[in-house]
């Protein structure tokens, strides 16, 4: 691992060095091109149907579409869990969760937090002298060395924890104090009304874009929506025929198209590749406040296709085709990886998971995924793995709805408990996981289980109760005041 880190160092640094140089100017002298800007908008809890391009129902998204048109539609996407902190520490830092040491979904004055030994997309590219802003939820520890300001962005404005994590709560809001909106590391007020969330972030993400404009740039925009409790402005509030779930991804679609006119007119859009995805899929518990995953099975908090595929989206003119659409597996852990590439950052020779997919980005003719081997976990789980075609479970519990439609109004209906045992599917003609193929297959089973122990040894496994030898510890804050939740620490807790 430490050998290909290295040449990626090196790749990255020669590609940042003839990336950065081009002939031009008085006599062919090389002058130096700008680095690409970065935007990230990372959804909360949104499904993978949740999107019209990716066959939403009863609400439009005229922008996601149009983005997707100009650029690529990923159909194999993945976050690399199916719960908020967990799926973030991924995302930020190109490693699974377990290696972070980040799981489940992080509480209120939570003990733990990502490491500030762990090195995330903004401190990479903060190395490389980009202007770096984080707008929305973090949820990666709500103590002041856990904050976004501490982990490589200049500028944070957002709720650090889940945005149900308040008094309002329908059914534990006893546990919860009130729901902090943080600048910077300052609370600057506690929300009882989160209509305007949406369009707060939005405002920052556009100004602090114009405020770039001269320089490179990584906006991190990470909505709270459509995680419950749902809100939304005036502006989209019965806008839809899906209720107030489809007036809230029409909102986030509208910030979507703020921030691509506002690239548009700045005449940003050559050099800036904007991402678009979730966190994890719908929370099914909710009934009709709760997204969609469309043909998959399952939804937030299991590791079934609906928990962790995700919308996504890119767009780059010029650099991306327009309309391209990917089938090839990729996930959140491939992007800083692929930043790091295209903008000449070094990885400091962390151990990272994630891949560079720039050639599946770029949809080049032939590109294949670089993920040969994706393991499936779930708070510290080895709940199933996934090569090529095939995804393995191993026999575990989870949490389903069992055909149920959920509650109503924001109000959950409780889950019930199932449990799977050794099953494989083709998720090439069964993406829905309905049929179990392991009796068919005895060679392709024996061959994943082999993978499995490979991770079971470097990330651990509950299921089998393995400690991995390649985890590195989270954060550890001691905070010196009484823990307004019951349990602020990290939580496994199925109805999370
Ligand atoms: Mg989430």
């Amino acid at each position: 691992m430490n050998t290909s880190l290295n040449r990626r160092d090196f790749l990255g640094m020669l590609s940042s060095g003839l990336a950065g140089m081009a002939l031009g100017g008085c006599g062919g002298r090389p002058v130096p091109q700008r680095k690409p800007n970065f935007v990230i908008i990372f959804c909360d809890d949104q499904g993978y149907a949740d999107v019209g391009c990716f066959g939403a129902r009863g609400f439009e998204t005229p922008n996601l579409d149009r983005m997707a048109e100009q650029g690529i539609r990923f159909t194999d996407f993945h976050a690399s869990t199916a719960v908020c902190s967990a799926s973030r520490a991924s995302l930020l830092t190109g490693c699974y969760p377990e290696r972070v040491g980040i799981l489940g979904a992080l509480f209120p004055q939570s003990e733990t937090g990502l490491s500030s030994d762990e090195l995330t997309i903004a401190e990479m590219l903060k190395e490389q002298g980009y202007a770096t802003a984080a707008f929305g939820k973090w949820h990666l520890g709500d103590a002041p060395p856990f904050l976004p300001t501490r982990h490589g962005f200049d500028e944070y404005f957002g709720l650090p924890y889940s945005n149900d994590m308040w008094p309002h709560h329908p059914t534990i809001g006893d546990q919860f104090g009130p729901l902090p909106l943080i600048e910077g590391e300052q609370v600057v007020k506690y929300l009882d009304d989160q209509s305007q969330l949406t369009t707060w972030y939005t405002e920052r993400a556009v100004g602090f874009i114009e405020a770039s404009r001269d320089r490179p740039f990584f906006l991190y925009l990470a909505h709270n929506m459509p995680h419950v409790p749902l809100f939304v402005s005036e502006k989209f509030r019965g806008k839809s025929a899906r209720g107030l779930f489809g007036d809230v991804i029409m909102e986030i679609d509208w910030s979507v198209g703020q921030v691509l006119k506002t690239l548009g007119e700045l005449g940003l859009d050559e050099n800036t590749l904007v991402i678009f995805t979730s966190d994890n899929g719908p929370w099914l518990s909710y009934g009709d406040h709760a997204g969609s995953a469309g043909d998959l099975r399952e939804g937030k908090g299991t590791m079934f296709e609906g928990g962790m595929r995700e919308p996504c989206i890119m767009r780059w003119p010029g650099r991306i085709p327009a309309g391209a659409v990917s089938s090839e597996l990729a996930t959140t852990m491939d992007l800083l990886p692929t930043l790091a590439g295209l903008a000449g950052g070094r990885l400091h020779g962390h151990k990272i998971d994630g891949h560079d997919i720039l050639p599946l980005i770029e949809a080049r003719p032939g590109a294949r995924t670089p993920t040969d081997v994706y393991y499936c976990y779930y708070a510290g789980e080895l709940r199933a793995v996934r090569s090529g075609r095939w995804k393995l479970h191993f026999p575990h519990a989870y949490r389903t709805m069992a055909g149920r439609p959920g509650g109503t109004g924001g109000l959950p209906e409780p889950y019930s408990s199932a449990e799977i045992g050794l099953e494989l599917f083709d998720l090439q003609s069964d993406v829905g996981e309905t049929t179990d193929v392991a009796d068919r297959h005895p060679e392709v089973v024996a061959r994943l289980q082999g993978l499995a122990e490979l991770a079971r040894e470097d990330l651990g496994d509950k299921l089998t109760e393995r400690v991995g030898k390649g985890v590195r510890p989270p954060g550890k804050y001691e905070w010196d005041k009484p823990k307004k939740a019951e349990e602020a620490d990290q939580q496994e807790r199925p109805d999370w």
